[in-house]
């Protein structure tokens, strides 16, 4: 595996398998099993709103329903630890892709995208990939080649429930 197999589906679809903005959690956590870490802080409903398999994060709405509001891939790291095909087991790849890794393999998916100025500044880059509306956000300060920190997509429209 390889980060980039996780990150050029992710741009294209804004899914990573069982997880998308909208699903419930436990679409995913019955698929992943229970998550691995979660958030001390709760919702309106007493539950966590923070969870988390190794470097995949979600964050669900924090009021009376468990949806998933948004999901990061966090990928600065120099090992990312990630849920394999088997619930409950992680495996391990290099983390801090590159821009022009990232670039490329969106290029070579035929996937367009574009810069992003709301989050880009003097020590940082990012780019939006319109068809999923993921958005991918690079280190820029001190390092010889920007390198991928995040990839997240977030529901635009908050959802009523409760
Ligand atoms: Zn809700």
């Amino acid at each position: 595996m390889h980060v980039l197999d996780i990150l050029t589906p992710f741009a294209q679809t804004a899914r990573i398998g069982a997880a998308r903005v909208g699903a419930q959690l436990k679409d995913v956590t019955e698929v992943l099993g229970p998550p691995w870490a979660c958030g001390s802080s709760a919702g309106a409903d007493g539950l966590p709103y923070l969870y988390a398999y190794g470097c995949l994060e979600f964050a669900t709405c924090h009021a009376h329903c468990q949806a998933i509001e948004s999901i990061v891939v966090q990928t600065d790291w120099t090992t990312m630890e990630w849920p394999s095909q088997e619930p409950g087991r992680s495996e391990t790849f290099a983390g801090y892709p590159t821009y022009r890794e990232v670039l490329r393999a969106l290029s070579e998916a035929g996937c367009p995208w574009e810069s992003y100025e709301p989050l880009t500044d003097a020590d940082q880059s990012a780019i939006r990939v319109p068809a999923s509306g993921a958005i991918f956000v690079f280190n820029t300060e001190d390092v010889a080649e920007p390198v991928l920190c995040h990839a997240s997509v977030a529901e635009h429209r908050p959802h009523t429930c409760g």
